[in-house]
């Protein structure tokens, strides 16, 4: 191969041998290699001598050579063609790597053939830096093709489109194929391209790097679809301008009617499917709006409770519970007008916002048609079911701030109603400005407080004085407030009793001091001991008291007489007719009656007389007032009235020795104090007991 004879051929020479990594060698026409640079030892292994005169061959992998690739390359260079390959070529130590590899035929002056020159490049780095890229690629594809809610297309600058996955297929309807190339506009409606929806789009992704937006799209079908919208600017490089988009949509339609599907149950009962409490206090929300507005659209809010809807839980049990509350619904609706709203805003309570009435009494008109609806007899599971209500009534006022008030006094007004006897309806009058503030919430808590089971009995002990044994307990109710931690019935007795709360609350206190009795007289059966449970006068107007008091009895297995009821003196003084004959029929149950805080009050003697009462419990002032001449004067005649109208006589509060020593010597029977004991919890109480009731060794 030396033709060229000039002075360049040692300049080439030079050239060649300096391409360190490249492997440069020429072959004859026949395929033996017969030049061999540096490069070429560097890239193979052998030396120039080792090399020069092997058949070219010697640079492919057995498998290469097996299926004649040396050979074929040969016979086209032969023919004149220059062939270009990346494939592995073989080391002398026997290793492989990835090459790059050019053959080109070369001619002598007259144009012969005298050889080839072929060029050999080490791409192993370059072809992993590709492999791991095709790689990535092709784990991004498949991701890509794995997201099925997710129609991914990728759109150059001006828009059209340049990769599609699968789910564009799905969602979209266009095939691959189809779409390619093709404006995104295509996805858009007439209406958006009309108006040049799919270049502001662009522009604002372009400008603002990303765009998330919802429309309506537009399948290949021309249906349609409300989805999502996300685009994406895309830079590659280095370079600062888009060099296209990433679109990713998604059809909502099922997510929105989710959505709307959420915010419907959220806003009514799904048992009875009418409108649940926060549903009911918006359009009471309404109403009072329109009240301001105008003071002759007058409304009125119903509070409508199922009564003794507990019981008829228990008996029958959840299956006709539920049965009984969705007949009540649809009675509640036959009484209403199209311009009511009948909601179910609690377990077994229901309202109804009476809308532009004219004035209360086609409240109380709605109240009584639904008090005679309810009185019908229900068949439920072909059982007959009778299940009366109590109703309270709230008229609208323009002074009425929050829906909360309204339903809250038509609440009162309910409680109201049961407290005189169920099945009846009470219209809430409001009374010097209680309705709100502070004293509103206390009461509105305390509605709460008998059904959240935040109160508590405590237990005083009562002892008898000769012998300082256990006789039995009062009964002293607290409320533990979720916020203001324990109160005393100072707190909110006299609230109660302004609201008629009072009688729930007697009543659980009496259902649980019974139960909490007759526990310990299991235990302590020598002790014969008797519960105190304080009355308030209210419950001298329940028709159903006497009924209460003997199924309480009854559930317990309690002796009447261990039961004692508390009366206030004033209670006593104040009472009518019907009073003096529940107080008769309590007695005649066997039920002790027991005169409270007595000397505190006003009394007629008379009075006093005629009451059937068993005890006379001295008031803690008196027993206090003991270290004065007079004081003790006023409790040994006290004593002495009791023991002449023939009652015992029961000391409150005794706080030392001295006024035990001078009860003592007045012959009075009972007492309790803090000389013996405070208020106890029931496991103290019965700790108590265990150190003083008789007959406990
Ligand atoms: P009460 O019937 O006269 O109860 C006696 C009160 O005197 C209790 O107050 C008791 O803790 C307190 N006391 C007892 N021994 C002593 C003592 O040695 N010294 C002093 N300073 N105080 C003593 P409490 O528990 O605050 O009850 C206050 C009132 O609340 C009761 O007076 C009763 O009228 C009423 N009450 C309590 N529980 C109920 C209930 O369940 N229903 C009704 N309607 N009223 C209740
Ligand atoms: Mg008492
Ligand atoms: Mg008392």
């Amino acid at each position: 191969m030396d033709s060229n004879a000039d002075g360049s051929e040692g300049l080439y020479r030079l050239l060649v041998e300096s391409l360190g990594d490249y492997a440069v060698l020429a072959m004859s026409p026949g395929g033996d290699i017969i030049t061999w640079n540096a490069g070429a030892q560097t890239v193979f292994g052998y030396t120039k001598a080792e090399a020069v005169g092997r058949p070219f061959g010697l640079i492919f992998t057995a498998d290469d050579v097996q299926a004649g690739a040396p050979a074929t390359e040969l016979a086209d260079a032969q023919r004149g063609c220059r062939t270009q390959s990346e494939r592995r070529h073989l080391r002398k130590d026997g290793t492989t790597f990835w090459a790059s590899y050019t053959v080109s035929p070369m001619y002598g002056a007259a144009g012969t053939l005298i050889g080839f020159a072929t060029i050999v490049a080490d791409t192993s780095e370059s072809f992993r830096a590709r492999e791991a890229l095709r790689e990535s690629e092709e784990r991004l594809r498949l991701l890509i093709e794995s997201i099925p809610e997710y129609a991914i297309f990728s759109l150059a600058t001006d828009g059209s489109i340049t990769t599609w996955n699968s789910a564009a297929h799905r969602t979209l309807g266009y095939a691959e194929h189809e779409i390619l190339g093709k404006h995104f506009a295509e996805l858009f409606s007439p209406d958006d391209v009309a108006n040049g929806v799919p270049s502001i789009v662009l522009q604002k992704a372009t400008a603002l790097g990303a765009v998330d937006e919802e429309r309506w799209f537009v399948r290949k079908d021309g249906t349609r679809f409300l989805g999502s919208e996300k685009i994406s600017r895309l830079k590659t490089g280095s370079k600062s301008a888009a060099s296209g988009f990433v679109h990713i949509a998604q059809d909502i339609t099922a997510r929105n009617e989710f959505a709307d599907e959420l915010r419907r149950r959220a806003s009514i009962d799904a048992l009875t499917e009418l409108p649940n409490r926060s549903t009911f206090l918006d359009h009471v929300n309404r109403a009072i709006a329109a009240m301001k507005r105008r003071a002759s659209s007058l409304f009125a809010v119903l509070f409508i409770d199922l009564d003794h809807f507990k019981e008829i839980n228990d008996t029958f049990g959840h299956t006709v519970a539920d049965r009984l509350l969705e007949i009540t619904a649809r009675r509640l609706e036959r009484c209403a007008r199209t311009e009511d709203i009948v909601a179910r805003i609690g377990g077994d309570e229901f309202a109804i916002l009476l809308n532009s009435i004219s004035d209360i009494r086609d409240a109380e008109g709605a109240a009584q048609r639904i008090g005679a609806e309810m009185r019908k007899s229900m068949p439920v599971d072909g059982r007959s079911v009778r299940a009366t209500v109590s109703i309270g009534i709230a008229l609208g006022s323009p002074h009425y701030d929050r829906p909360e008030d309204v339903l809250r006094d038509a609440d009162t007004a309910m409680y109201v109603a049961k407290g005189a006897g169920r099945g009846r309806s009470m219209v809430f009058v409001p009374q010097g400005g209680t309705a709100t503030g502070s004293d509103g919430e206390i009461e509105s808590d305390l509605r709460h407080a008998v059904d959240r089971n935040e109160l508590r009995v405590f237990y005083q002990p009562v002892l008898r004085l000769s012998d300082s044994s256990v006789a039995g307990f009062e009964a002293l109710v607290r409320w533990e407030h979720p916020t203001r931690g324990l109160l005393g019935p100072q707190d909110f007795v006299p609230k109660a009793e302004e609201s008629d709360l009072i009688c729930a609350i007697d009543h659980w206190v009496l259902r649980n001091a019974c139960r909490a009795l007759a526990g310990w007289r299991e235990h302590f059966p020598a002790a014969e001991l008797s519960i105190n449970v304080n009355f308030s006068s209210k419950e001298f107007s329940r028709p159903d008291l006497l009924a209460e008091l003997q199924h309480v009895l009854a559930a317990t297995g309690l002796p009447a007489g261990a039961l004692h009821l508390e009366i206030t003196e004033s209670a006593i003084m104040e009472q009518s007719d019907r009073t003096s004959t529940v107080l008769g029929a309590i007695r005649d149950l066997g039920i002790q009656l027991q005169i409270d805080d007595f000397g505190i009050g006003y009394s007629s003697l008379a009075t006093l007389g005629r009451t059937p009462a068993h005890a006379l419990k001295i008031d803690r002032s008196f027993v206090e007032s003991m270290e004065s001449r007079t004081g003790k004067v006023l409790v040994h005649s006290i004593t002495h009235l009791a023991h002449n109208l023939g009652l015992v006589a029961i000391a409150e509060g005794i706080e030392t020795d001295e006024q035990l020593a001078g009860l003592l010597a007045m012959r009075c029977e009972f007492g309790q104090g803090f000389l013996f004991a405070a208020p106890l919890e029931g496991g103290a109480a019965e700790a108590f007991l265990r150190a003083h009731a008789p007959g406990v060794a």
